[in-house]
This record gives structure tokens, sequence and C-alpha cells, in this order.
């Protein structure tokens, strides 16, 4: 939904010359399509007027049809691209119960007519019926998906190399599985999706006469902050791009980050553009940890919903709005801000016990 009455400011942060030549490989690659873009960018009236800062805007990620939508339907077409690429039949993914990303692989394994076999980790302690049962592993059931358990949440390392133990029983019963890593080491092909979203909103910023000056979009595996900050500046456009920690704390996302976009330089054959100083995290919504809420968070899950009927989670998108927040406050009313709805609506439900406590 782009209409003229919202986008009424000439861009001039926004390098008009971009050249979709300067993402090297990235429309060369195997990519599996099922997210009609673009996804719509609106403004919010009403939050901006409750906040007296900057004009704030939400591109909406959250409302991509497949299976409730969110950012990993975009990184899942890079993935499922390379799998449909080496003849894989069967998905392998690990995540936490309540994870978006699961749920979405099911989806986009389900629709490029795959298997998909799901090890749900325990990250987060304080669990109840709703978390188990409700939510994003409700859908992973409806989806048919064949689910493990892995006890230990925050060993990334351990739960990957349970995938390819998995990976290797169905190799020895005639499979041919494709297992998407949780750690770091492996390509970060997710990012790729927000590399060309990176795209998709400068052709839109540009049609609809916006320039912001700040995105803001949360930060987990990183995939969705890198591949948006790298494709940002690999076409010219140096608005400022805060991720919102909602994992681990600044420094080692920074780290991350970093990593990724390395990598990603490396996939698609052109220079990294993107330098250290140019990673901008916060990790002042993150506490007390991941999956865990904070004031600042309920604040922004109530506002959003009861001025923009804006849909928060209490994992991912709450803690990014906090953080949006922060910032539109601390900008003036000429400037703009945009938030990146990464989804999680499901997460809602799966979390229900906690956010009652505090609705
Ligand atoms: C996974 C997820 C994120 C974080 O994205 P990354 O690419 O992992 O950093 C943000 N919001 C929602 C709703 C998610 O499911």
């Amino acid at each position: 939904m782009v209409n003229q009455g919202i986008f009424s400011i000439l861009a001039g942060n926004v390098n008009m010359n971009f050249s979709p030549g300067s993402l090297g490989r990235l429309g060369v690659l195997p990519r599996a399509e099922f997210v009609p873009t673009p996804t719509s960018v609106e403004e919010m009236k009403n939050l901006t007027a409750h906040l007296a800062g900057a004009r704030m805007f939400v591109k909406r990620d959250d409302a991509i049809g497949l299976a409730m939508g969110g950012n990993k339907a975009r990184q899942l077409e890079f993935y499922l691209g390379d799998a449909i690429a080496q003849s894989a039949d069967t998905i392998l993914i690990t995540g936490a119960v309540q994870s978006n990303y699961v749920r979405m692989a099911a989806a986009a394994a389900r629709k490029m007519r795959m298997d998909i076999h799901i090890q749900l980790e325990e990250r987060v302690s304080d669990n109840d019926r709703a978390y188990r049962e409700s939510g994003n592993v409700l859908l992973d059931r409806m989806l048919g998906a064949t689910l493990y358990s892995y006890p230990k949440g925050e060993d990334e390392a351990g739960a990957d190399a349970r995938l390819e133990d998995l990976a290797a029983d169905l190799r020895r019963k005639g499979r041919r599985p494709y297992v998407i890593h949780l750690g770091l080491g492996h390509p970060p092909l997710g990012a790729l999706g927000y590399v060309r979203a990176a795209h998709e909103l400068l052709e839109q910023a540009h049609a609809a006469g916006l320039q912001f000056d700040e995105i803001v979009v949360a930060s987990g595996s990183g995939h969705t902050h890198a591949g948006l900050l790298f494709g940002l500046r690999a076409l010219g456009c140096r608005v400022h791009v805060t991720g919102a920690c909602v994992r681990r704390s600044r420094r080692p996302q920074i780290e991350r980050i970093s990593d990724h976009c390395g990598r990603i330089a490396t996939i698609l054959g052109v220079p990294n553009p993107v330098g250290d100083f140019d990673i901008a995290l916060t990790d002042d919504f993150l506490a007390p940890g991941y999956g865990q809420l904070n004031a600042s968070t309920v604040d922004a899950i109530k506002l959003a919903a009861r001025t923009e009927a804006l849909l928060l989670d209490p994992v991912y998108t709450g803690k990014a709005m906090a953080a949006a927040i922060d910032r539109a406050r601390a900008m003036d009313r000429e400037q703009q801000l945009l938030f990146v709805h990464t989804g999680g609506g499901p997460g809602i439900f799966g979390y229900a016990a906690l956010l009652n406590k505090v609705l």
C-alpha cells in the first residue's frame, strides 16, 4: 500500500543512480520464489503523533503471505533454491520451540514438495503449555514436520552436529537431505534475501519520494541485518541502520554481522562495502535475555498495538520496536525512521502466558 499522501519528501539520502549490477552474482544464484514483492511500506501516523519525534514508517515483511509470513520467507528463497539445485528431497533445520524460522522452513519445504525435519532446542526455561503446544510449534505439526528435541539450547555447534547426524541417518535410508545450519561458518545464504530487499526498498523509497534517515531492524542470527546493510551500502545508500540485539549482546553481534558481510561479498563476488565502524547495534532492549520481556518491550508492544494495530511478538519485533521508539524520540520531526516488521505473529500465541501477565 504505497499511497502518495504519505510519501511526500524528496529522496536525498538515497542514491538514485543505484545499479543492481553492484550486487554481483545476486541475480544468477538459485532462488525458489514464494515471496510476492514488494511488501508494503506504510506510515505510522498515530504512533508518530504519540511520540512527537521522527516520522515513522513500517515495512510489512510480517504480511508476506506464506504460512503467516515473516523475514524468514525471503531468507528461505535462497536456501530452498540451493536445495533444489542439489536435488534435495528433505529439509533439516534446528531452532527454538517457538522458532518462526523452522515454521517457515516447513512451509517453504511443502511448497517445494519436500519433506521437513525439525530439531527443536530448549532455549527458554520458563515455559508452559502454550509455549510447547501453540503458536509456531502447532503450525509445525499442521505442516506435517517430523519433530526432534535437542536439550541444550545455547549450544549452536552441538545443535548443528546433531542435525548432521540426522542427515546422515536419512542418507542411509536413501533420502537426499539438505541442512540449514544455525551456527557461523556456513555461507549466509539467508542474508541474500535481504540484499534483495534492500534493492526493493530503495526502489520503493525512490518511487515514493521518501528519504529514510534511520532503519531499525531486529538482529538475531544477523542475516536480515547484515543483508539489508550490505545491500544498501552496495547500492550507494548511506542511511543509518540500527540492529536491535535479540539474542546476544552487542560485541559478539558486531563480529557476527561483520563475518556475514565478508561472506556475502564472497558469495556475490563483489567488494565488501560494510566496514566494522558502520555496524550499529543496541543491546539496550535485550535484557533479561532471549525470549524474555523487559519494561520497554512491553511498552512498545502495547503502544504499537494501541496506536497502529500493529502486532508485535515478545522475542524479536517487540524489542526492535522498543529500539525504534527510542531512536524516533531522539530524532526531529523532519526526519524519517523505517521499522522493518520481521513477522513473528504466531509467537504471540506461544508466549500467551508471558504476555497475559503484562497486558
Ligand atoms: C528470526 C527473526 C528475526 C531475526 O532475524 P535474523 O535474520 O535471524 O537476525 C526477527 N524477527 C522475527 C519475527 C524472526 O522470526
